[in-house]
This record gives C-alpha cells, sequence and structure tokens, in this order.
C-alpha cells in the first residue's frame, strides 16, 4: 500500500493545504513521512528528517501532532509494548485502514482497506462520540518468524 506518490511530492504545497505555514523544519518531517514505505516511528522521522534540516525530537512531536490535529497524517498505535507509527494522509488517498504490527521488531504493513462503518456505527449506537476507528493485526513479521 503507497499512500502517496513519492515522485514530485511537495511538501510545502501539502502544507499550505492543510493550514500549516510551510518552514523548512515542517516540510522536512513531511517529506520524510511522504519517502517512508510503511508507518514510521516518531525517531525514524526525526532521523530521515534530520537529513535535510536540524531539529530535535520535541519539533518532530509537536509537528506530527499538528499534522495528525490537521489531518494531514495519521497516528497509529502500535504493538503491544511498541511505539505507536505515523503515515501521511494526503486527501484523495486510501482513508483509514487496517495495520498489522510485529510484537517482535515493532514494524508495521498497511493492510488493504476494508469498510469500518459496522463497526463505528455499532460504537455509535453506544452513545461514543467517535475519535477514530483503527484496527490492528499483532503478531510476528514474515521477517521475524524467518530468523
Ligand atoms: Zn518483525
Ligand atoms: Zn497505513
Amino acid at each position: 500500500m503507497k499512500p502517496v506518490k513519492r515522485d514530485g511530492f511537495d511538501a510545502p504545497a501539502f502544507l499550505a493545504d492543510h493550514g500549516m505555514a510551510p518552514t523548512p523544519r515542517r516540510a522536512a518531517v513531511v517529506q520524510a513521512l511522504a519517502s517512508a514505505h510503511a508507518p514510521a516511528t516518531a525517531a525514524e522521522i526525526l532521523a530521515a528528517a534530520r537529513r535535510l534540516v536540524e531539529l530535535n525530537r520535541v519539533t518532530v512531536y509537536r509537528i506530527l501532532d499538528e499534522l495528525v490535529s490537521r489531518g494531514g497524517a495519521r497516528k497509529i498505535p502500535g504493538a503491544e509494548g511498541k511505539a505507536g507509527r505515523f503515515e501521511i494522509a494526503p486527501a484523495g488517498s486510501v482513508g483509514p485502514h487496517p495495520h498489522a504490527a510485529c510484537r517482535s521488531c515493532g514494524g508495521m504493513e498497511c493492510l488493504r482497506p476494508v469498510n469500518l462503518s459496522a463497526v463505528s456505527d455499532s460504537a455509535g449506537r453506544l452513545g461514543f462520540a467517535i475519535d477514530r476507528v483503527s484496527i490492528l493485526v499483532e503478531g510476528v513479521c514474515d521477517q521475524c518468524r524467518g530468523r
């Protein structure tokens, strides 16, 4: 699942579309998110963004939180005991979808989108005001099983 086209990705335009001023640090974080082949941890995004611009952990977290609250990225809980991960969520891309998380290496893959409305409907019937619906498959990835 490739949530965004890598070629010609325009980080400043993406930021502007989400109401964020395109500072070099924000652009570096968005570029790092857009270049990731799977949901990435904040630490991975920090490492990638640091190749483009000087920035620290706190700044990366703040930018990621801002992106999530403005709908430009999604935060996905990690497997038990593992770090949560982030993926870019450009307009017109595949919507929320399930993920598979490895409890050994913490890696994560996007799974094919499924209709989540049955889940949100039944939560809605319980009177829940839903913030997000996420489905996480936890287990051991192919690579870790092969070791
Ligand atoms: Zn693994
Ligand atoms: Zn995903």
